[in-house]
């Protein structure tokens, strides 16, 4: 394929992969009242002028681009994405598939058989997200989300995830579990012909250990460092000697980096230490006296990105 069809898709339609800038992968910026808020109160984002006000400090501290991580009929709202784009100009990419079964609006998503949820998972990415009512946006997803629960990760949900990313080429985003190691579900989505370079595992740097991390990345997938200021599962230093530590090992062109926001991490929902923007505003000053260079930040927090969402050669991605 020529350098000019490798294309990032957004809501707002497809874009040139140079066009991105600084994007950070797990994000949310907004989040419907539902079965998240009554989990956590925290896990409710839906006022357009706040979650707008964040998205422009965002762009104004350099952000290019994020990946809002709910997917449909977990709080998704796939038109409010495209106004806060279009009104932001921060590059938004949406997501399709499962998340946690307490966080989901609608039960009945669990009575789907594979082929059925598969074809609802492909359809979000090749023709366009739904509504909360199921009404058709035309903003495609991007990639396609599975959540791990539990003693054991559900073989019909990530059959039907297999499914889909086949059928779409869309990546997959893993929501893991501290009961649960990723290694045999990365085998599993392997086997049914998702190839780990395909995946980004999140949350990893809270659920497991960091011992486990170079076994995961020996598999070829990438990781999503996600716990960034979150003081009450690892503190900076932990964060940093476990980044710096991947980073020295070799594992430089494997590793992304994200906030995982909430409403009790977003300034403009109240938030005193921090917003969307903590990484560019405060965190990267800390990995530069940490030794991280230039050019490892350019791949952390875009390039790795663009290499897990276009699965093409780096010289056709740029
Ligand atoms: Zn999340």
């Amino acid at each position: 394929m020529s350098s000019n069809s490798a294309k990032v898709q957004t809501v707002l339609g497809p874009v040139a992969p140079r066009d991105l800038g600084h994007i950070q992968c797990h994000e949310h910026i907004w989040l419907r009242k539902g079965p998240s808020y009554r989990v956590n109160p925290a896990l409710w984002m839906e006022d357009h002028g706040r979650s707008l006000a964040e998205l422009l400090e965002y762009r104004a501290a350099g952000g290019g681009a994020i990946l809002d991580a709910q997917p449909g009929g977990f709080g998704r709202d796939a038109g409010a994405l495209v106004s806060l784009s279009r009104e932001s100009k921060v590059h938004i990419l949406g997501i399709t598939g499962f998340h946690k079964r307490i966080f989901c609006e609608d039960q009945s998503l669990y009575e789907l058989d594979e082929a059925a949820l598969a074809e609802r998972f492909a359809g979000e990415v090749l023709q366009g997200m739904l509504s909360p009512d199921g009404k058709p946006t035309g903003a495609r997803a991007s990639m396609i989300k599975g959540a791990m629960e539990g003693d054991d990760f559900d073989r019909r949900l990530f059959g039907a995830l297999a499914r889909a990313a086949r059928e779409s080429g869309a990546p997959v985003m893993i929501h893991t579990d501290p009961r649960l190691s990723p290694l045999p579900l990365l085998d599993f989505l392997e086997e049914r012909g998702v190839a780990p370079r395909r995946v980004l595992l999140c949350h990893c740097d809270r659920t497991q250990s960091p011992k486990i991390l170079p076994d995961l990345l020996d598999r070829g997938c990438f990781l999503c460092l996600d716990s960034i200021n979150r003081p009450k599962y690892l503190s900076h230093e932990a964060e940093l000697d476990l980044i710096v530590s991947l980073l020295r090992r070799g594992y430089t062109d494997r590793l992304l980096l994200s906030l995982d926001t909430t409403a009790a991490r977003l300034r403009a929902y109240g938030a005193k230490d921090m917003g969307l923007d903590y990484i560019l505003r405060d965190f990267r000053s800390r990995l530069a006296r940490r030794g991280v260079t230039e050019e490892e930040w350019d791949r952390l927090t875009r390039l790795n990105a663009l290499s897990l969402m276009i699965d093409e050669s780096e010289e056709a991605i740029l």
